[in-house]
């Protein structure tokens, strides 16, 4: 006869204090993002470090169902290289075929999608400050864990084709790649695995302790306008890197072309008029790099 179950459950988290954690782990990822970047990026100094929470985790539970390829271990970013040659890629519409967050929209339903690409549109015609679109973009989509999760799946599914095997060859010449992005860190990190980008730099996102939606992190420079220029700068500053170039479709990739030895435009999913007319180099396959990078 089997013994009786035993009643005793596993302690529950109260959810009063899962609140209270994450409000002291956001003030305190708000405090290390003041200390790097002051409180907006226009005051900022040249910093000596970029915080390290943006990261993304080589040990982060990630699926790769899609593509079914070993994530292998992610290399440390730029350890023991003298003067790095640092490849920053923006990742929706470059790196993947995908914009994050109109996927994110989209699980919300079509009046939800249609306000995000509205709220989109207008701030990349300057209508409404970078900054305000992505506070009410989350407010109106506020995606869990398990919807960051799926879109994490959707970028590894959509990934550009030629990435892979342009990263491998640019990393033989010599060149660290790393993701400079105005999306989400968590949504962003199963692709930066999958292609064995160790470096992530997006807004990150938190959850409570059920996994819904808790906030961003609103001090980070990608979440503004002319945030990636400073990203770069940063990013030089930090690595000491010998060049820096940037690739990206769109208008706040081009904007850092004044931060960046070379920038190159890209134009596979979607082409932007002014990054066409702009960039120095125009590509449509991340394959168009192997030419243009030493
Ligand atoms: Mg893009």
């Amino acid at each position: 006869m089997a013994s009786a179950p035993s009643d005793a459950k596993p302690p529950q988290p109260d959810a009063k204090e899962g609140r209270a954690r994450h409000r002291i782990r956001n003030a305190r990822q708000g405090a290390r993002h003041r200390a790097t970047y002051g409180s907006s990026h226009r005051q900022r100094t040249r910093p000596a470090t970029l915080p390290q929470h943006t990261r993304a985790s080589p040990r982060a539970p990630v699926s790769h169902r899609a593509n079914r390829l070993p994530t292998g271990r992610v290399p440390p970013f730029c350890r023991g290289v003298a003067a790095p040659k640092l490849l920053c890629l923006d990742c929706d519409s470059t790196l993947s075929a995908i914009e994050g967050v109109d996927e994110l929209a989209r699980r919300r339903g079509p009046d939800v999608f249609a306000a995000v690409e509205r709220m989109t549109r207008e701030a990349m015609d300057g209508a409404i400050p970078l900054e305000e679109v992505f506070r009410r973009r989350l407010e109106l989509i506020r995606p869990t864990r398990a919807d960051v999760a799926a879109v994490g799946e959707l970028y590894v599914r959509t990934v550009e084709p030629t990435a892979r095997e342009t990263l491998a060859a640019l990393r033989a010449r010599g060149w660290t790649p790393v993701i400079v992005s105005g999306g989400y860190t968590p949504a962003i990190a199963p692709l930066a695995e999958y292609l064995g980008i160790a470096r992530v730099e997006a807004v990150n996102l938190t959850f409570d302790a059920r996994g819904d939606y808790a906030g961003y992190d609103t001090a980070h420079p990608a979440a503004r306008n002319g945030g990636k220029p400073a990203i770069l700068r940063a990013l030089r500053a930090e690595t000491g890197a010998g060049r820096v170039v940037m690739v990206g479709d769109g208008v706040s990739d081009l904007e850092t072309i004044g931060a960046v030895d070379v920038f190159v435009g890209f134009g596979r999913y979607a082409v932007r008029a002014r990054v066409e007319a702009e960039a120095p180099h125009f590509i449509r396959s991340l394959s168009g790099l192997l030419p243009l990078l030493a």
